[in-house]
């Protein structure tokens, strides 16, 4: 756990998809820096009070709450941010985490695996992202708290760039979520509002369970990292507090890679 920190004491943020995995580790970490959470959850309710009781017993100042919400919903994110912004007076930043993965090879994906990971994966990520801006917009800057009028940071992917066979869908979604930052980062930045993603490799959640808890899945993952460890939530985390942060406030329109290298092709090590 990172050490108990102030970079954001007096903002608000939401992170989507945080009762478990990376979300939980982002909102722990964004906690820590003294900012209110909302923990968003979409099945794990228990999960996400835990998430919230953890956080206010560990901030300096911050509290938490807990909303359901479907991001692949408008009317659901639309409440959520109306929400938040009843309880806690504004958003200042929005990590939208949420994701999943339904596996096929692409000449056996039935048109609902393909959609049900668009909506999550992309819709869910483009209807945080409008609430976000209009609260932004609405609000006004608040310079007393930060140097941006607002934050986003789109969880995606190592594969939005790495092509992944038999994970057609979930690639394509977070390939789409390059352009949808970078849209985003041209539109906005003349507003101060700051968007970026975080692409994790492997990292250690139910998400990829079935690939690190057997032996030669570990060996598969770990042939694939030059840095010769998989990934843990809090590594995610510790990034997105930073990234949230004014520290990295030049920092609009790219892509940060958390992923031990995986991204260098380790594949080609021995074959040049
Ligand atoms: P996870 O399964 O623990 O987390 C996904 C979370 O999203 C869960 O809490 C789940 O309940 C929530 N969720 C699913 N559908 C939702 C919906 N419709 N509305 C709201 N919430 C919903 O897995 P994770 O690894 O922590 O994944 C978090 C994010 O990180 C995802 O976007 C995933 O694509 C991305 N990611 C993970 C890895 C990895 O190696 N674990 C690598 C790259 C990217």
């Amino acid at each position: 756990m990172q050490k108990p920190n102030k970079r954001l004491e007096n903002q608000t943020c939401i992170v989507t998809g945080a009762s478990s995995g990376i979300g939980e580790a982002v909102a722990k970490a964004l906690g820590t820096e003294g900012a209110n959470i909302v923990v968003n959850y979409h099945s794990g309710k228990e999960e996400a009070e835990e998430v919230a009781d953890w956080i206010e017993k560990n901030s300096t100042c911050g509290k938490a709450i807990t909303f359901k919400c479907d991001v692949s919903k408008e009317n659901e994110v639309q409440d959520m941010f109306a929400k938040t912004i009843s309880h806690f007076g504004t958003v200042d930043v929005c990590v939208a985490n949420a994701g999943i993965q339904i596996d096929h090879a692409l000449h056996e994906m039935p048109l609902e695996a393909w959609q049900k990971v668009i909506d999550v994966n992309l819709t869910g990520q483009f209807l945080c992202a409008r609430e976000s801006i209009r609260e932004f917009l609405k609000r006004g800057m608040r310079k007393e708290v930060s140097k941006s009028l607002g934050k986003i940071i789109h969880m995606s992917s190592v594969h939005e760039i790495i092509p992944w066979a038999g994970h057609s869908n979930y690639a394509a979604s977070k390939g789409a979520l390059i352009m949808l930052m970078q849209s985003i980062c041209q539109e906005y930045g003349p507003k101060k509002i700051r968007c970026n993603n975080i692409a994790p490799g492997a990292i250690k959640t139910e998400i990829n369970k079935d690939v690190w808890s057997t032996k030669e899945g570990r060996e598969g993952m770990l042939g694939l990292i030059p840095y010769k460890r998989i990934g843990v939530p809090e590594d995610i985390g510790s990034v997105a507090s930073w990234l949230a942060s004014d520290e990295s406030e030049y920092i609009n329109g790219t892509t940060i890679f958390v992923d031990g290298g995986m991204t260098c092709y380790p594949g080609f090590t021995v074959n040049g």
